[in-house]
């Protein structure tokens, strides 16, 4: 027992919890949580618990479904909204195999292992997310037209809104838990906001990712809300981005800043970035991982559909935030393309690995692009050397399948998992008939 676990097992006691929720997180990125009682806590920290991972997403074979979840004492959190008295707790778990090896499934592991491929290299991932989402009224009925809450846009106070409030008690319990939030506001969209949450290394900041996404869930639940990270909702508003500031450390020292040169950016930033250039394709698969979230990159309202990156340009995928001197340490780049609907495991993985792969090779930093790159004709754009990010689901897929980068960092269980489970997710929506063809063809044909 580590002075960690032994410091849960104290205040588990002292606090009267009855209920220790297990967390772990699936291939797609959905939360799975198994409750323990106080007393199977000490043989969970040291053997793990046995569950059956055959049901979960991506998670076993068939032939391997018996699975062991290990806590991270780190993470342990009471969770507010279950009451003061006879709690519940949660931690974020590792998942094993039954010899207590990393589980070649586990999403968290994923990243990890990214992490240590870093470290190896001397660097810290530190991430920060903007989280877009949607509040929209109760019951929220795919059959009908959405009815968001509001019908504020971008930073509006709205007088007496629900958002406010919403953000309010949102905030309250994170920070009740240990999440800073940095920034938050009505967003663009009617009903849209975003909570931008404090950098932290890129576990903190998953873990982070899949708490918060269970808060809003939760609040929306207290205000009687419905709350989505759907990619994009409605079509004729913005879709919700999970844009992620992005930089390594070398000890206390920003790898990325430079004194002097040009936007304060180093060798090392300018090579990151022109690896998340060259392998942004690859990865879109897992960073845009639905059917509707090509709806948003595609959709316009600031979303980005071009590889390129720019300084302050928000119609770049890759954007260089203001350079402000003397702030040496704050330097970093933001990633525009990722959504809501993500694995933040997976995501963070694979943006760091293409990063990496940029200092490892010397890749160069092509010009960035001034323009707002969505007003250029396809041959100026062709001429700039900016390509498009892929168009669809199927397309990101048959860019993902070829590539060694992604192959190796998700590793080949979840690699072929995410193949598999999209060319399905595909399949499914290409044989639908849409109100769409039905409203278009129907009337003339
Ligand atoms: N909602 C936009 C997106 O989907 C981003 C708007 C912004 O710049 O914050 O990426
Ligand atoms: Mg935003
Ligand atoms: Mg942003």
């Amino acid at each position: 027992m580590d002075r960690q676990q032994e410091f849960v097992l104290r205040t588990v006691e002292e606090r009267d919890i009855r209920f220790i929720r297990l967390w772990f997180t699936d291939v797609l990125g959905s939360l799975k949580s198994l409750a323990v009682a106080p007393a199977e806590l000490e043989a969970a920290f040291t053997e793990g618990i046995g569950f059956d991972g055959s049901a979960i997403e991506g998670l076993t074979r068939v032939y391997e479904a018996d699975m062991l979840a290990k806590p991270d004492p780190s993470t342990f959190q009471i969770l507010p909204w279950r009451g003061e008295r006879h709690g519940t707790a949660r931690m974020f778990c590792d998942i094993l195999t039954p010899d207590g090896e990393p589980s070649l499934a586990d999403s968290r592991h994923v990243l990890k292992r990214a992490l240590q491929r870093a470290a190896d290299k001397g660097f810290t991932f530190y991430t920060h997310p903007e989280v877009e989402f949607y509040l929209f009224e109760n019951p929220a009925d795919p059959e009908k037209p959405l009815v968001p809450v509001d019908q504020g846009g971008y930073f509006d106070h709205v007088p007496r809104g629900t958002a406010h409030d919403f953000r309010r008690a949102a905030i309250t319990m994170l920070e009740s838990m240990g999440i800073s939030v940095e920034f938050s506001h009505h967003e663009a969209g009617p009903g849209q906001n975003e909570i931008d949450l404090r950098y932290a290394d890129a576990l903190t900041t998953a873990d982070n990712i899949m708490t918060f996404r269970t808060v809003i869930k939760e609040v929306a639940l207290e205000q009687d809300v419905y709350a989505t990270f759907m990619p994009k909702p409605l079509a004729d508003h913005p879709g919700s981005g999970m844009h992620t500031h992005l930089s390594l450390f070398e000890g206390d020292r920003n790898a990325f800043h430079e004194p002097g040169a040009p936007l304060g950016l180093s060798t090392t930033a300018r090579r990151f970035i022109a690896g998340l250039l060259h392998h942004a394709a690859e990865i879109t698969a897992v960073t845009n991982q639905f059917v509707n979230s090509y709806k948003r990159v595609w959709g316009g309202a600031e979303a980005p559909s071009y590889i390129c990156w720019g300084h302050n340009n928000r119609s770049a995928l890759v954007r260089v935030p203001m350079y402000k001197p003397g702030k040496g340490n704050s330097t970093r780049v933001e990633y525009r393309g990722v959504d809501s609907a993500t694995n933040p495991y997976l995501a963070y993985a694979l943006l760091l690995a293409a990063g990496l792969k940029g200092i490892e090779e010397g890749y160069e930093l092509p010009e960035g692009a001034e323009d707002d790159v969505w007003e250029l004709t396809d041959s100026e754009r062709r001429a700039l050397g900016i390509e498009p990010l892929p168009s669809s689901l199927s397309r990101a897929v048959s860019v993902m399948e070829r590539s060694e980068l992604v192959a190796e960092t998700l590793g080949e269980h979840v690699f072929d998992f995410v193949l598999r489970n999209k060319r399905a997710e595909w399949a499914d929506y290409r044989a639908q008939v849409t109100p769409f063809e039905l409203k278009r063809y129907l009337p003339v044909l």
